[in-house]
């Protein structure tokens, strides 16, 4: 694989950039800037732009498909770029569930009972156990997936009680807002609603907060966010 220089030289300062943005955020809300885990999302990207990346020391990646992802996986490995940690941030299709088995990090979008179903009954059948969040619909916005926040609390029990699966913690997107600020209260609100679902279930692991992409990602460091999915500021705006 030939990395262009040009091209690797960008992703690389993107990634300074974004870095130093994060750990910006996280000081100024006197949070430990390595408690915030940054996904850089590597959908429509090439490989040889992943391996820059790698190159500059990142090693958690995000991919919304999973036709995308497996591809990619096989792919980085055959490189020897074998120390990523893959996540599968996107929407799952209840019919598909067996095909996000396999190593990934984190699967980051589990939005309906009957997906969190299917995946624990497939990942036992694989002898596996999958560590995944549970996402939640905060802003209410119908385009969005998740659990309503008191659905979560109503199902919680049961979802922690399935084998398959490992919760450890929420999800969420925020409504693109032209003010980032404007998306703090859902933010929060994820928080909040964490907060809950710790003191309710304390047997759970709801340490992660995986929210905050390109366009809001400070506001979510600076309320509470654990992991957050950046794409475009680090590899450039996506075609479609
Ligand atoms: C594409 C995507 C992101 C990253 O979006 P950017 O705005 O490019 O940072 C984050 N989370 C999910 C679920 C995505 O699909």
């Amino acid at each position: 694989m030939i990395l262009n220089p040009e091209r690797a030289a960008e992703i690389a300062a993107n990634l300074a950039e974004v870095r130093r943005r994060m750990a910006a955020a996280a000081e100024r809300s006197g949070r430990d800037p390595a408690a915030v885990r940054l996904v850089a999302v590597s959908k429509t990207y090439p490989l040889a732009d992943i391996a820059a990346a790698y190159v500059a020391g990142q090693r958690d990646f995000g991919e919304n498909r999973l036709e995308e992802l497996w591809p990619k996986v096989a792919a980085a490995k055959v490189q020897g770029l074998d120390v990523i940690r893959w996540h599968m941030i996107g929407t799952l299709q209840s019919r598909k569930t067996r095909d996000a088995v396999g190593p990934l990090a984190l699967i980051h979008a589990v939005d309906r009972v009957k997906i969190a179903q299917r995946l624990s009954r497939d990942a036992q059948a694989a002898g596996c156990v999958l560590d995944v969040l549970l996402e939640v619909n905060v802003s209410g916005e119908a385009s969005k997936h998740g659990f309503t926040p008191s659905e979560v609390l109503a199902v919680a029990a049961e979802l922690l009680a399935l084998p398959g699966i490992r919760i450890c913690g929420l999800m969420t997107m925020a409504p693109y807002e032209a003010v980032p600020e404007a998306t703090r209260p859902v933010f929060r609100a994820l928080r909040q609603l964490r907060d809950a679902l710790a003191l309710r279930f304390p047997a759970g692991d709801w340490r992660e907060l995986s929210m905050g992409m390109t366009n809001d990602f400070e506001i979510a460091i600076e309320e509470g966010a654990t992991i957050v999915r950046i794409g475009s500021a680090i590899f450039g705006v996506r075609n479609g």
